[in-house]
């Protein structure tokens, strides 16, 4: 029997805000522990909490560019339950009015574009997070992060495979960034994945028993959790078994899942309108201002690179990986207006340079006006690509530009023809039997002349002019 996966995916990414989402408390991370509360994030009675417009600008720019419809009334709703880093002992978040419902994205996958409905972004306060200490059989509660801005972004269940998963939340971490929202950092924390997964068999249209999988904090891990849990469910069922609902822990040292807890169901946390809050008016020449505002989004500007420079689709999608990287590119081009060479030497060269030296494009050795002066000098045939290869190395260590690096080091090709002629009549003179072979009938040897020119001119000979002249001379 054949097994079909269905996952959903549910992202909590924190927003970039400088203060907490019902409070003025700072959200910088990194302050000793518990110094950034006050008594509203500290859930002291009798205290009121205040929305952070911010907080629901920021939303409203994820939902706008991941083209879900704003109702005109959200609400928040207080999610009930007990754990020591909850000092109120509930979670205000939004239930039945979420701010933003029925989006989409697009995904690339083997060449072809898949789409993922988005079934809802709320917004709603971090918790605290407990420090076990290891020498101690204490638990210490740090609350800084207690309030700190979320969206969670709900998937439909519309992705079929680890693969798609991890490309779903690449799109969603680069819109993340993109749009200035977020810093979409896994690792950190400020982006985090619960995935939803369960099988059917092939065919069918009813929805298995799912488990939701937690605690996984890399794309890598996302995608061998989703894999490992595919395949343990495809055993239990082939084996007569049948699935429990249940959350499991991803364990990302021995490469399994664990069973953590029976999954709660929505009314297990006694969700109910916050009375503290009242519901949330979006304007809708607020909703417009928003839209207005949003750049060119990824999936526009990958587009356009195709349409209107004719790049290839793989370009396109490494240069729009990033707001910064597609920023680069087209300001290379406002220099030298040659879209696929540019793209070849951003691909190839500079973000070679930048992985191995672990440096993002906002932080690249070469700016973008330095290396469209470097192939300026390609496409005005003063250097080689071979001789830019060398200039580009030049650059990255000493931050000058290509023109100089040519000047100082004498490395302009030889584009003068009388002084090229000259070392073509030596290499003619110094091979008498090459050149009987050539003429009578083996072309193959002008390789042969060209590399000995090549190497008299220690490289710097201009290879158009060196054949012109050559095939000139030798039909003579
Ligand atoms: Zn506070």
């Amino acid at each position: 029997m054949q097994f079909e996966p269905v996952i959903g995916l549910e992202v909590h990414a924190q927003l970039k805000t400088a203060t907490k989402i019902f409070c003025g408390c700072s959200t910088e991370f990194g302050a000793p522990p518990n110094s950034q509360t006050c008594p509203v994030c500290l859930g002291m009675p009798g205290v009121l909490p205040v929305l952070n417009k911010k907080v629901v600008e920021y939303t409203l720019r994820m939902a706008l560019a991941t083209n879900c419809t704003i109702p005109e009334q959200s609400r928040f709703a207080r999610k009930n339950y007990f754990y020591p880093d909850l000092p109120k002992g509930y979670q205000i978040s939004q239930y039945e009015l979420p701010i933003a419902i029925d989006g989409h994205v697009d995904i690339d996958i083997d060449g072809a574009t898949k789409r993922i409905g988005l079934t809802r972004i709320h917004m709603e306060e971090d918790a605290g997070k407990l420090v076990h200490d290891e020498t101690r059989p204490v638990s210490l509660v740090d609350l800084n992060r207690t309030g700190t801005p979320l969206m969670e972004i709900v998937s439909e269940p519309d992705l079929r495979s680890a693969e798609e998963a991890g490309a779903y939340l690449r799109v969603l971490r680069t819109i993340i960034r993109w749009i200035g929202v977020g810093d979409g950092n896994m690792e950190e924390g400020s982006f985090r994945c619960d995935a939803n997964v369960s099988i059917r068999p092939s065919g069918s249209d009813a929805l298995g028993t799912r488990t939701e999988v937690k605690n996984v904090n890399s794309f890598r891990n996302v995608e061998k959790a989703i894999q490992y849990e595919i395949a343990r469910q495809t055993d239990i069922l082939l084996e007569g078994g049948e699935v429990v609902q249940e959350t499991r822990l991803w364990d990302p040292v021995k490469n399994v899942t664990n069973s953590m807890r029976s999954k709660e169901e929505a009314h297990d946390y006694r969700y109910f309108p916050d009375p503290d809050l009242l519901p949330l008016v979006i304007d809708r020449d607020w909703v417009n201002a928003v839209r207005s505002s949003l750049p060119e989004l990824p999936a526009e500007r990958r587009a356009r690179f195709v349409s209107d420079l004719e790049l290839p689709g793989y370009d396109a999608g490494v240069l729009t990986a990033s707001r910064g990287l597609a920023d680069y590119f087209e300001a290379c081009l406002e220099e030298i207006n040659q879209p696929k060479q540019v793209s070849n030497w951003i691909m190839g060269q500079l973000l070679g340079l930048l992985n191995a030296q672990g440096k993002s494009i906002n932080e690249s050795p070469i700016s973008a006006i330095d290396l469209a002066g470097l192939l300026k000098l390609i496409d005005d045939d003063v250097i080689s690509g071979k001789i830019a290869k060398a200039v580009f190395e030049e650059m990255a260590e000493t931050g000058k530009p290509a023109k100089q690096i040519v000047e100082e080091k004498g490395l302009a090709q030889v584009s003068d023809s009388s002084a090229l002629e000259g070392e073509i009549d030596k290499v003619i003179a110094a091979s008498p039997d090459e050149v009987a072979r050539f003429k009578a009938g083996n072309p193959k040897l002008m390789g042969f002349f060209v590399g000995q020119v090549k190497k008299a001119t220690q490289g710097k000979a201009n290879p158009k002019l060196v054949n012109q002249i050559l095939a000139k001379k030798l039909k003579a």
